[in-house]
């Protein structure tokens, strides 16, 4: 597939805290408070947007936006950080709400993956793939690429000996490692595979699948994100090709996830199903190298950013990396902070200071004061993400979305929408099905529209407080 859609579901740490430090309401209170302007406009926790993304509260009060299709990487990182600020004016709104109650409390929003608790949360990434394209075979290519990518695009961070045994505290490419249980499964929650593989396609099921990567951390950095999405999509595309694939099935992808994380040099011997052994670099260079030539000119910087990001793990040479891959940004902030305390990476301040790196406040979050010092990348111009709050994607089915939902608001008419359906909720409408996902243009869409601009009360209405 040379045009491919995928999109990114991020689920959000949410703590709520006293002037202090200690926690003021529980997480489900919390997350009630945070909703309450959604559920006042959608009667519901789970509401569609008019940048055709999903808003919702899942079990586990884990606050999640989805972003819509995409088939642009770039326009896929606009969307997901389009969503960072819809739930960072969320939480200021329920933070003034709070203020406003006198009460001493204040709720942060974490794009992270594991809470102080221990307890991992996630970052999924959706990829569109053929149904007929022996979807069984994916796995055995994709895997090794997975469990090593994290030396690319992990989010770094500080693992700690559990209380009472020996060890120290390490610093590593993903935390997430460590809560990953199965390489293939159709559970998400129990068992945590690195592919997912429950068939819900979103779309034709005659032709499509929806591969569900659920091994990823949530990234800050706008390169980390786009390059995670960039590559995979390259090796999906070689695989599909049908072509002669690099082999490197492991012997246990699990023990080998934990044993890349812990490794920064990239080159731990990670032993091979069929015998003998291989390493992370091995594994990301021999995959960068074979889909050089399935690139077209647009794509030659993924190729560029991927090699440079490899070569900062082969040399050690971590200039580049340093200020725009997430992993490397907070190595080198780690470093410093320890150094300059006289602490070890085990010390709390370090680990307050990861929280901090994800806050997405853009006044609170540490990631951010790095962006606003060039010590960060910032990539997409302002207006990029802040037009992505409100416009859908214009070159999937999203489209078609955000102009019935923007409609639906705009005529105050009542309505529901998920990925392939829209409908209108007086009695006896007909949903309206978009079953495929790079659909921009129906006439069953055109005459919802025109409904929606007859039926409704006449008057525009204002849009959410929110997005
Ligand atoms: P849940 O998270 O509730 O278990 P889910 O995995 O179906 O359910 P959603 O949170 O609804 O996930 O998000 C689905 C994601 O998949 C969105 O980011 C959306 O843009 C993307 N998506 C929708 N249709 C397709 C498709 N046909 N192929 C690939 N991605 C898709
Ligand atoms: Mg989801
Ligand atoms: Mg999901």
């Amino acid at each position: 597939m040379k045009r491919r859609v995928g999109g990114l579901e991020t689920e959000y740490g949410l703590v709520c805290v006293r002037a202090d430090g200690s926690r003021a309401l529980e997480p489900e209170a919390a997350a009630r408070e945070l909703f309450r302007p959604v559920v006042a406009m959608g009667r519901s926790s789970n509401v569609f947007l008019r940048n055709a993304a999903r808003l919702y509260l899942d079990v586990g009060s884990h606050p999640e936006y989805a972003t819509a299709e995409c088939d642009d990487w770039w326009e896929l990182v606009a969307q997901d950080r389009a969503g960072d600020r819809i739930f960072d004016d969320l939480a200021q709104q329920a933070n003034r709400r709070l203020a406003e109650d006198g009460q001493d409390a204040r709720i942060h929003l974490l794009k992270n993956n594991v809470d102080s608790a221990g307890n991992a949360f996630g970052s999924h990434e959706n990829y569109l793939v053929d149904r007929r394209g022996e979807f069984t075979r994916l796995p055995r290519y994709l895997l090794p690429f997975l469990v090593t990518r994290q030396i690319v695009t992990g989010a770094g961070g500080v693992v700690r000996p559990a209380p009472g045994t020996e060890g120290e505290a390490q610093f590593v490419f993903s935390r997430r490692s460590d809560h990953m249980w199965e390489a293939v499964s159709s559970a998400t929650t129990r068992t945590r595979p690195i592919i997912n593989t429950r068939d819900e396609p979103h779309g034709d099921p005659t032709r499509f699948r929806r591969l569900h990567v659920i091994v990823g951390d949530s990234t800050m950095s706008e390169v980390s994100t786009r390059l995670r999405f960039a590559t995979t999509d390259l090796v999906l595309r070689a695989i599909e090709s049908g072509r002669a694939l690099p082999e490197a099935g492991l012997h246990d992808d699990i023990a080998a996830i934990r044993a890349v994380a812990r490794d920064l040099t990239g080159t731990a011997a990670l032993p091979l199903a069929g015998g003998g052994t291989t390493t992370a670099l091995e594994i990301q260079q021999r995959w960068l190298d074979h889909v050089t030539d399935l690139v077209d000119d647009e794509e030659r910087d993924v190729l560029e950013t991927w090699q440079r990001a490899l070569d900062a793990v082969r040399t050690g040479d971590r200039s580049w990396a340093s200020t725009h891959l997430d992993w490397a940004i907070k190595e080198r902030l780690f470093t410093q902070v320890a150094e300059r305390r006289g602490v070890g990476l085990d010390d709390p301040a370090i680990e307050r200071l990861e929280l901090a790196y994800h806050d997405i406040d853009p006044a609170q979050g540490v990631f951010h004061a790095l962006q606003r010092r060039g010590l960060a990348p910032q990539v997409l111009p302002e207006e990029r993400v802040e037009a992505a709050r409100t416009i859908a994607p214009a070159t999937t089915r999203a489209h078609l979305r955000g102009r019935f939902v923007s409609a639906a608001q705009q005529h105050g008419v009542d309505h529901v929408a998920d990925w392939t359906t829209l409908r209108l909720t007086r009695p006896g409408a007909m949903p309206v099905q978009v079953l495929d996902p790079f659909t921009t243009e129906l006439p069953a869409v055109d005459a919802l529209l025109e409904e929606i601009r007859t039926t409704g009360t006449g008057a525009a209405q204002d849009p959410p407080p929110f997005a």
